[in-house]
């Protein structure tokens, strides 16, 4: 990255932070941000803060801190200052910095930079629509700016409580947004906005330029919806630089570009693509999960869709992020998913499909050492095949449960294990019954028998004892899978479908 995003800053000093706000686990959104200031961190050898935006208690949940924390460990996104960690700014929850938000409003109002507004809602919204009328900019009129002590006393006699609002500077807003370039606002569109509510409520428009401002954030990644409030904030960061709060200097302001889910709609924290316990429960690798959503708005190279988390701090660069909206494309998430299964070695592979398999209780929690044995083998069958590790259930189940729960998908029996299937059948487990237990010797006795003794072709000669060894019509490789269910268990399943097959 060149020097125009560091500025003055040495590497290490880069401090970004993730700012989420506890309300359940990540969604897509708020990963990619998350991603985005790691990535960005970690590249400069700098600081990544976690921040817990929980000051508007309504829309907080009570387990949301916990999947907030579960969510970015799952992706194994690591903070080096926040919850659990500390760190010298903390702290890092903002419903315990109550405290600081009143001193710092205490010192803007003392300094004039933030001023009372007695103004009613309904004396507002006359005014607003007196100024839309006339066409004139409909925001906040500045009425109170201005008031003499006499006029404050009078609404303080009747009983008014004020809000507090920042004293926005008569001059257009500029700044150069790491992603989209250069930005100006207008002075007549960016009124006095409200930091604290007439109960004395801290806003987000105050709470988090403070808090960045205090933690010493350098750069601040975040979704372009925010990219509104940005001129304010950055007129906040100028008065707390003047009156002495954090260390004066604005941080930098990236603005991640949308992204668009079904129909060209902004993919929204509904969408079921969107949550991540979604990707979770489908078995999705986090590695697999974070290289997707970085091709969101960014890529490493052209022509190169996948990659791991050190290239992507690696090759990282935020000025290369890409301003136009994203597609989100489920299908994509789920090939580039796909190819970081490809990339596991086997026993990471097979590590990381036994909490899957327990959850559909095929296997125990602690699978025993022949069980994990099983496991191993079956990798190299399965690992070029599955999308996901939730897959492996239906793939490899039929390895572990025993024959008291085995059962035959009854739209696989109806298609396969009929008319001649019981021939079929009987004819497999003559072949099986005492020929070496190798793949090869296995495929070797059916092609013999079924291929060249029946006379059929592949497909009715091995359909049928796929189904019936592995309940199935899409299973691993035969021969193998026979090899591995072993021969016990093999002839008792082909036996069980002779007795189910239907004419
Ligand atoms: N808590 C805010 C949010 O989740 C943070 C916004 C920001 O990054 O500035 O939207």
């Amino acid at each position: 990255m060149t020097d125009d995003v560091l500025g003055d800053l040495e590497p290490t000093e880069v401090r970004l932070r993730f700012a989420p706000s506890p309300t359940g686990l990540l969604h897509v959104g708020n990963i990619r941000t998350a991603l985005f200031a790691w990535a960005f961190a970690r590249h400069f050898g700098g600081k990544l803060v976690l921040r817990i935006e929980d000051t508007d208690t309504a829309r907080n949940t009570p387990e949301g801190l916990q999947y907030t924390l579960d969510s970015l460990r799952w992706l194994g996104i690591d903070w080096d200052e926040g919850p659990e960690k500390g760190g010298d700014f903390g702290p890092y929850q903002q419903s315990a910095r109550m405290d600081i938000y009143t001193d710092v409003v205490a010192k803007l109002l003392a300094a004039g930079k933030a001023y009372h507004c007695y103004c009613s809602q309904e004396e507002l919204d006359q005014r607003r629509e007196a100024a839309r009328t006339a066409g004139q900019h409909s925001g906040y009129d500045g009425h109170c700016r201005t008031l003499t002590p006499e006029q404050v006393q009078a609404y303080v006699d009747e009983g008014r409580r004020p809000v507090v609002r920042l004293r926005m500077p008569d001059r257009p807003i500029v700044f150069d947004d790491l992603v989209r370039g250069e930005i100006t606002f207008l002075p007549e569109n960016l009124g006095d906005y409200v930091l604290v509510r007439a109960n004395g409520y801290p806003l987000y428009p105050l709470v988090n330029p403070v808090d960045d401002a205090l933690m010493q954030i350098t750069h601040v990644l975040r979704g372009e919806d925010l990219l509104p409030s940005t001129p304010r904030q950055i007129a906040l960061y100028e008065a707390l630089a003047e009156i002495g709060v954090g260390t004066g200097r604005t941080p930098r302001f990236g603005h991640l570009p949308f992204v668009m889910g079904e129909g060209n709609k902004k993919l929204s924290k509904r969408d079921p693509n969107s949550g991540l316990g979604e990707y979770m429960a489908r078995g999705f690798l986090p590695e697999g999960l974070l290289n997707y959503l970085a091709l969101l708005g960014w890529s490493i190279a052209e022509d190169r869709d996948v990659f791991t988390m050190p290239e992507m701090i690696e090759a990282f660069d935020i000025r290369k992020v890409n301003s136009n909206a994203a597609r989100f494309d489920p299908k994509k998430c789920e090939a580039i998913n796909a190819a970081h299964m490809r990339m596991l070695p086997a026993d990471d592979f097979a590590r990381r499909m036994v909490p899957f398999l327990a959850q559909a209780g095929v296997l125990p929690a602690e699978p025993s050492d022949a069980q994990l044995g099983v496991l191993n083998a079956a990798v190299p069958l399965v690992q070029e095949r599955m999308n996901t590790l939730s897959e492996s259930v239906d793939m490899l189940g039929f390895l572990f449960v025993d024959d008291a729960h085995f059962g035959v998908d009854p739209d696989a029996a109806a298609k396969v294990l009929t008319g001649d299937a019981d021939a079929v059948l009987d004819a497999a487990a003559k072949a099986l019954a005492d020929v070496d237990w190798t793949t090869e010797a296995i495929e070797a006795a059916l092609r013999a028998s079924l291929i060249e003794g029946l006379g059929l072709k592949p497909k009715n000669a091995f359909g049928p004892v796929r189904v019936a060894i592995s309940g199935r019509r899409i299973s691993p490789p035969l021969f193998e899978s026979l090899e591995l269910l072993g021969r016990d268990k093999s002839l008792h399943r082909l036996e069980q479908a002779r007795r189910t097959t239907t004419s």
